[in-house]
């Protein structure tokens, strides 16, 4: 595709529209949507609203008056509509490794007599380091075993009390099948934890049909939450009742003002609930989860995957291989989430490179260049733009700079 092609296709875009929803800086192609959400413009004005107007003049009683108290399961009922679950079913609470942490206790406790935790090598750290801590706090009672991808199914046994995966591969974009995992661990007893922290938003969901059991998700990717937005939390209505988590704090109490001395979980989902809720947060979460909500999700779906194969077919058009670019992403778009990676022995150098030029992707280690096409604010042509600095930068080596080598806290 050339460069014009690419302004036709943003011309004729049904979802284009909805990028003026949002504040982009300036010569800037932001591809890192997938990391930190771009901000609607409706947050500043909510935010102000909330401060403003509820914080500083209604004060406490803005608990009840602006219904501060109900947000975390209002905002839990707007986002099962993107995962395809019941309002009842999600909670917007906490980060998303203490609800992995919730979820995970909850699901071994409703398999007592097996052992097995079950994930996969590449998962995102926080997940293996969140059932380590887990496993250990339970008295090394389980094992958390991890294989490749493509051994997942045969790994599934009867010793299996869970499977515990991330949709979309926080490196490659690799798409597993939600679907078919969640029912091959149904087939041997084992429960299911998905985390969707790369998918809701970006990849159409249905957790109802796929008999999904946990999961768990993240608010500030494309979500569009902003820094450290609340995460969510879904457990299927089938398995509220038993769902017994170890954070019990009072506002998952069934009655938390009664002050009661014991506790007593709350009926429903809002036993996932611990402490006071971040309400300045979660104001900013509903407007980013309502960006996407704005938009058909299929046509997001369709639009990412065009995005992705477009990056791909124009860095390899334009010589990517003999410049030692590898594909590290799915070349499939249906098995992709909404990123494309590359993988470069110099990845980080050329990255900052990049965002020294105003094209905004991340690094993750050892070598991988990753580029997020989040489709409800990115257009056809900053990917082709986008791609054509990448390969400027590497042809001309304008990364073999020592700014550029020097590693910053965050990549
Ligand atoms: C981003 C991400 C997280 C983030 O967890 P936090 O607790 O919100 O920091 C968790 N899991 C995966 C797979 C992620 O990509």
């Amino acid at each position: 595709m050339t460069r014009e092609e690419c302004l036709t296709r943003d011309r004729v875009d049904p979802i284009a529209a909805h990028r003026g929803n949002f504040t982009l800086p300036p010569n800037t192609i932001y591809l890192d949507g997938n990391s930190l959400g771009a901000m609607p413009k409706a947050t500043m004005a909510r935010l102000e609203e909330v401060a403003r107007r509820q914080w500083s003049a209604d004060l406490i009683t803005s608990w009840n008056r602006h219904g501060w108290i109900d947000l975390p399961l209002r905002v839990g009922g707007k986002i099962a509509r993107l995962i395809g679950a019941e309002a009842t079913e999600v909670a917007a609470t906490d980060s998303t490794s203490v609800n992995l942490f919730k979820v995970l206790y909850a699901a071994l406790e409703m398999r007592p007599t097996r052992r097995k935790i079950l994930s996969e090598r590449g998962n995102f750290p926080t997940d293996l380091y969140t059932a380590e801590g887990l496993t250990k706090a339970l008295g090394n009672r389980h094992r958390l075993e991890l294989v490749e991808a493509d051994k997942l199914p045969a790994a599934i046994d009867d010793d299996t009390a869970v499977v515990m995966l991330t949709h979309v591969n926080y490196r490659s974009g690799a798409l597993h099948d939600l679907k078919a995992l969640t029912a091959a661990a149904h087939d041997a007893g084992a429960l299911t934890i998905w985390d969707l922290a790369h998918s809701a938003g970006a990849v159409p969901l249905d957790l109802t049909r796929a008999n999904a059991d946990f999961a768990v998700g993240c608010g500030y990717k494309y979500l569009n939450g902003g820094p450290g937005a609340p995460a969510f939390l879904y457990v299927a209505g089938r398995h509220q009742a038993e769902f017994v988590q170890p954070l019990t704090g009072w506002l998952g109490h069934a009655a938390p003002f009664a002050f009661e001395t014991s506790y007593r979980p709350a009926p429903g989902i809002a036993r996932a609930l611990c402490g006071t809720p971040p309400i300045l947060s979660l104001a900013a979460l509903e407007v980013g989860v309502d960006s996407v909500l704005a938009a058909d999700a299929q046509a997001l779906r369709a639009k990412s995957m065009a995005l992705g194969d477009l990056f791909i077919d124009a860095v390899e058009g334009q010589g990517g291989d003999q410049l030692a670019l590898r594909l590290a992403s799915p070349r499939d778009a249906t098995h992709r989430g909404s990123q494309v990676s590359f993988r470069h022995a110099e990845g980080y150098p050329i990255m900052q490179a990049l965002i020294a030029r105003g094209v905004i992707g991340d690094f993750r280690t050892p070598d991988i260049l990753r580029f997020g096409f989040a489709p409800l604010y990115i257009r056809h042509v900053d990917v082709w733009d986008a791609a054509a600095a990448l390969i400027d930068v590497v042809k001309s080596r304008a990364w073999d700079r020592p700014e550029f080598k020097r590693r910053a806290a965050v990549t």
